[in-house]
């Protein structure tokens, strides 16, 4: 029998029709995630063609890019403020009811991020073919499930006939040795392996991370690598699912349950890469190496140590451009740089796990002046669990601004940005040029490095705050 990686495993599984020299696969899918922001053509078409969703069973409709933050505009009866997205939401509702789509609407307690929710429910499941349109798809990788983001024209194939065409992607295998420093998180490693890498060093190609460090990563952690392997240009990033995924898992609204449980255990048991599985590529990081990462330019690759300086790349006009919009200098170091706004949240790091390391960096310490402190939950399960277990009041009491669920100032498009010059640390994923809003000026880093730097009011190591 011939060794297989994960990924041809899970492939294999769901391929209808073989790709040819001429013609891409069929590939069925399992989960459709849709939103606002990527579905109202899609749906347009169908009822154009008088065609109806294939397996609303297999479809699961939410909101999130451009549903506001502010409570009084979900639930206070204020109308939501920004008409492009008060749009949005209504065609996503009059869709959804026309169709028969099942819709996590706005004011629904289960409702958040798509990449969040998805997981947080028990859809998102190991060994299954997950798309959406949306990039960050590539989160649902981290519980072994082969996701990936679509174009909206894709969103209406999916609708229609529940598969898609694809050319078979190259595998690559990121080992990561080691054990993670304290004060180094999954963020800092994932922006390490994109510096590493860079942007287009998975181009063409489904990573799949492995090895000691990851193994040791919680389901959140995991989610967090898996969320930004699209930011290295992959298609889609994976981890074999074991029993951190199967414990995560057990018990969620959409998960297996009794018997059904136990097949499906035993089913994903065997979604691993066989011993001499050969992958395209292969790269090893050693994470003991690593320390919080930060990034200075205008894409995620650039990106050095937080205890690092800007690089200087004479004769490199994108990389000057870069820095130029950024108002940094090369040889510049970071650290103790003034920031004006500090972002948490995101599908990348606005889990509970990473609030509550927020939280322990703001405990009894306050927003410094003139620093907008934002927090964002991912969802609303997470916004409840948050305030329960205290880190809302936490960041409250420190001057942050709590928000519902969405995301937000990830990409600006609910009201949620930040000014034209002013430097953010994010904790989302993207720092491209006028992401934020215009001008605005993204510095990615972890959920610790934006609290800490949130409190000194610049780029602060947050391992300084965490003792
Ligand atoms: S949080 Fe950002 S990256 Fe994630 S789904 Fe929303 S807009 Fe996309």
């Amino acid at each position: 029998m011939t060794a297989k990686t994960l990924f041809e495993k899970v492939w294999e599984r769901h391929v209808v029709v073989p790709e040819s020299a001429d013609t891409p696969a069929v590939l069925y899918i399992d989960l459709h995630l849709t939103h606002e922001v990527t579905s109202p053509q899609a749906f347009e078409v169908l009822r154009s063609r008088g065609l109806k969703v294939r397996r609303l069973d297999r479809t699961l409709a939410t909101m999130d890019h451009s549903t506001p933050t502010d409570t009084a505009q979900i639930f206070g009866g204020l109308p939501i403020k920004l008409e492009s997205a008060a749009k949005q939401v209504r065609q996503l509702e009059l869709n959804c009811a026309e169709f028969g789509v099942n819709l996590i609407g706005l004011k629904d307690d289960r409702r958040g991020i798509v990449h969040i929710i998805g997981p947080e429910l028990g859809a998102t499941q190991p060994g299954k073919t997950i798309v959406c349109g949306d990039s960050h798809t590539s989160t649902h990788g981290a519980f072994g499930a082969l996701a990936f983001g679509i174009g909206t024209t894709e969103v209406g194939y999916v609708l229609a006939t529940q598969c898609l065409l694809q050319r078979k992607p190259k595998s690559f295998a990121i080992d990561v040795t080691g054990r993670l420093p304290a004060g180094v998180t999954a963020k800092d490693l994932v922006l390490a392996i994109i510096g590493r890498i860079g942007v287009n060093g998975g181009t063409g190609h489904v990573i799949e991370y492995r090895g000691p460090a990851i193994e040791a990563l919680s389901m959140d952690e995991r989610m967090t690598v898996c969320n930004m392997s699209i930011e290295a240009g992959a298609r889609a990033g994976m981890i074999a699912p074991d029993e951190t995924t199967f414990e995560y898992l057990k018990g969620r609204p959409y998960a297996p349950q009794g018997a059904d449980w136990d097949r499906a255990v035993a089913d994903w048991k065997q979604l691993r890469t066989d011993a001499g599985a050969r992958f395209d590529k292969q790269v090893t990081i050693d994470a003991s190496s690593l320390e919080p990462m930060i990034t200075f330019g205008t894409n995620p690759g650039m990106v050095t140590g937080i205890t690092g300086r800007v690089p200087e790349r004479p004769g490199d006009a994108v990389f000057a451009k870069s820095l130029a919009y950024m108002g940094l200098q090369p040889g510049e170091s970071l650290r103790g740089k003034p920031v004006q706004v500090v972002f948490i949240g995101s599908c990348t790091n606005a889990r509970l796990s990473d609030l509550e390391l927020a939280a322990k960096v703001l405990e009894g310490r306050k927003v410094a002046p003139g620093v907008h402190a934002l927090i964002v939950p991912g969802s609303q399960q997470i916004k409840r669990e948050a305030e329960a277990l205290g880190y809302a009041k936490i960041f409250i009491d420190a001057g942050a601004d709590w928000r519902e669920s969405g995301c937000s100032m990830c990409l600006g498009m609910n009201g949620d940005t930040v000014d034209a010059g002013l430097y953010c640390v994010s904790t989302s994923n993207r720092n491209f040029e006028g992401r934020q809003g215009i001008g605005a000026r993204t510095l990615l880093a972890s959920p610790a490095t934006a609290a800490a730097s949130a409190v000194r009011g610049r780029i602060t190591d947050p391992r300084e705050l965490l003792g």
